[in-house]
């Protein structure tokens, strides 16, 4: 075991408290009363089984969407349906000559993925609860066009479902059928979720910001997700036509997308385990209670605020015990800078980033009035002032939150303020907030590891398929993540949930992810507040450190000890405009800024 991994695990773990047999039990326990089902179930508990089955195909790549990027997608059932209708109409051979189930899943399954996207593209660019409406739009219109295209469709009266060839065609043997799409989804989605894309999703969700500050492309990526999620729903239609041996749009009610959705949200988010609970619970559930289906909607609704107001992390929280461990209250933050040369060692020239005469205004607001900045490599630059005075805003014109009115920040040959993001984060511009933005649900390596998302190689597919690139990337991010941690003094809590640890060390965590990046200029926004006297002694070691590896830091802090301490440069604020620049000496006989600032 390499030295920086040690310090994260026990030293002696017996073996079923060993991390990877507790999250493995679970899943072996539900796999073997799956597979055993035909043993000890009725018929009649096949049937109920199958349906778990066919909506899990659908709710493991909706979880992506919902659980793990955020997005609420209410209306999915206009996927299933799709689908349904595409497999069946195919194999009925009522308008088209017949075409062979598999195949006419496999095209349903590609026009489900097409679908995806489409319902899917207004989730760039509305708000959440708009998007919601226009999934469940979509959703009445795919049946409205059921009912209409009686032709095709058979109208009110419907079309029957595909049969699959032997040996599917029995009961238990569509069961099997289906649970082996169920199995390759939960595959799939367990790949997608444990890798650098599921990471970013869940920073999409929780930390937008942050997700663009490390380069990651919201829309590529979610277009990947509505592709997937959309070709598993469509697959389950499919299914589900079979299932149902004959449908009718009736099938395909608001109740079910329903189910589907809260099928998520009761499992938790960002877990694959919790949903898929979650979706077998509503499946079974009106079989216990078959005089109150009517009410099953209610019910729905009734479980689901329950369990927001009991656990909220939903059932992924019950099962996730490896959080419930006492963290150490008398934590010492002690980083290690000697291991950044290991991170960062640069070999290529950075350049100098510069702004140029920028100018920003929100309405009256001058936030920045004509600023000039030159911040060089492998220096530290002081940026300071008053509340208001325009430093939060200087970071966000430079990485790209906000574009200026006027003037240009430039690195090397490239201006940075014609880039999108994802640009700057490849220019290797990184950066902390002022409030920590973590994803909290997500491990302490999980949120380090999402700062060096760019630098993957495999693609969305070959994560999918855990390809060898795939285990590569995975093992590359993880250790370098780990060397992040020890850098800043974390390693020891890698493991644990983010939104356990003080304020103090998601301050930290936000730097490790910085470093991820490999920066050649970092941007801290006041990263020593909060900290105590000690740590930030040692967060200043840190940054001093930092710059001696060739990194250009541009600091923004309030703490005028630090500053002084460590600065090569500084900069004063005010108003948005340049009040004073100098070396700390400098500054510190500054006569406007010691009677403004520095009460002397
Ligand atoms: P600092 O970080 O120095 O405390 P900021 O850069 O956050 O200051 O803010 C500079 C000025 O710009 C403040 O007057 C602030 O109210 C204003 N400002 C910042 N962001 C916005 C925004 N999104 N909309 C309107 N005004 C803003
Ligand atoms: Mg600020």
């Amino acid at each position: 075991m390499d030295m920086f991994t040690s310090g994260a695990r026990p030293a002696r773990a017996s073996f079923w408290s060993s991390p990877a047999i507790t999250a493995a039990l679970p899943w072996l326990v539900l796999a073997a009363i799956a597979v055993a089902l035909p043993l000890y179930g009725s018929g009649y508990w096949g049937v109920i089984a199958t349906r778990a089955c066919v909506y899990w195909v659908l709710v493991a790549g909706l979880n992506l969407l919902v659980g793990f990027a955020g997005q609420l997608a209410i209306g999915w059932v206009a996927l299933l349906t799709l689908g349904a209708y595409i497999t069946a109409v195919l194999s009925a051979a009522n308008v088209l000559p017949e075409v062979h189930p598999y195949l006419a899943l496999a095209i349903a399954a590609i026009a489900g993925a097409l679908f995806g996207v489409i319902v899917g593209l207004p989730a760039l660019r509305l708000r959440t609860f708009y998007f919601a409406i226009t999934t469940l739009g979509f959703a009445t219109i795919v049946r409205q066009i059921a009912l209409a295209w009686a032709s095709v469709t058979g109208g009110g009266v419907g079309v029957p479902g595909p049969v699959f060839p032997p040996p599917f065609d029995s009961q238990w043997g569509f069961y099997y059928l289906c649970l082996g799409f169920a199995a390759i989804c939960t595959w799939m989605t367990v790949n997608i979720a444990n890798s650098r894309f599921g990471r970013a999703l869940t920073a999409i969700r929780d930390a937008e910001v942050a997700a663009e500050a490390s380069g990651i492309a919201k829309p590529r990526l979610l277009i990947l997700v509505f592709l997937f999620s959309g070709a598993t729903a469509a697959i389950a239609g499919g299914l589900f036509a079979s299932l149902q041996s004959y449908i009718t749009p009736d099938a395909f009610t608001t109740e079910l997308s329903v189910l589907f959705f809260i099928g998520v949200l009761i499992g938790g988010r960002g877990s694959i385990i919790g949903p898929l609970l979650g979706t077998i619970l509503l499946t079974v559930l009106p079989e216990f209670a078959a005089p109150l289906v009517a009410w099953s909607t209610f019910l729905y609704a009734v479980l689901l605020l329950v369990i927001v107001l009991v656990i909220p992390g939903g059932i992924a929280e019950l099962l996730d015990f490896k959080n419930r461990k006492p963290l150490e209250t008398h934590r010492a933050l002690v980083p290690r800078p000697e291991l950044l040369k290991r991170l960062l060692a640069q070999d290529d020239d950075p350049g100098t980033l510069t702004l140029e005469q920028v100018e920003l205004h929100f309405g009256g607001v001058r936030a920045i009035d004509g600023l000039d900045l030159t911040i060089l490599p492998g220096q530290v630059h002081g940026l300071i002032g008053p509340n208001g005075s325009g430093k939060t805003t200087t970071l966000n014109v430079i990485s790209g939150y906000y574009n200026p009115q006027r003037g240009r920040a430039v690195l090397k040959d490239a201006v940075l303020t014609q880039l999108s993001h994802h640009r700057r984060a490849q220019l290797r511009i990184a950066r902390t907030f002022q409030t920590p933005r973590i994803v909290g649900e997500a491990s302490v390596i999980e949120n380090v590891m999402i700062g060096g998302t760019i630098d993957g190689t495999g693609s969305f597919f070959e994560s999918l398929f855990a390809l060898p690139r795939h285990w590569q990337d995975e093992k590359k991010l993880h250790e370098t993540a780990m060397l992040a941690l020890s850098a800043v003094g974390l390693e020891s809590l890698a493991g644990v949930r983010a939104d356990r640890l003080q304020h103090s060390e998601l301050r930290f965590v936000e730097i490790a992810r910085a470093l991820m990046l490999r920066p050649a200029f970092v941007l801290l926004d006041e990263p020593a507040a909060g900290l105590s006297v000690e740590e930030i002694r040692r967060l200043g070691a840190l940054v001093v450190e930092m710059a001696k590896n060739g990194t250009g830091v541009l600091l923004v802090e309030h703490h005028a000890d630090l500053i002084f301490d460590i600065c090569d440069h500084v900069t004063v604020l005010n108003l948005g405009k340049k009040l004073a620049a100098g070396t700390p000496a400098e500054i510190r006989s500054h006569r406007e800024v010691v009677s403004a600032y520095l009460g002397g």
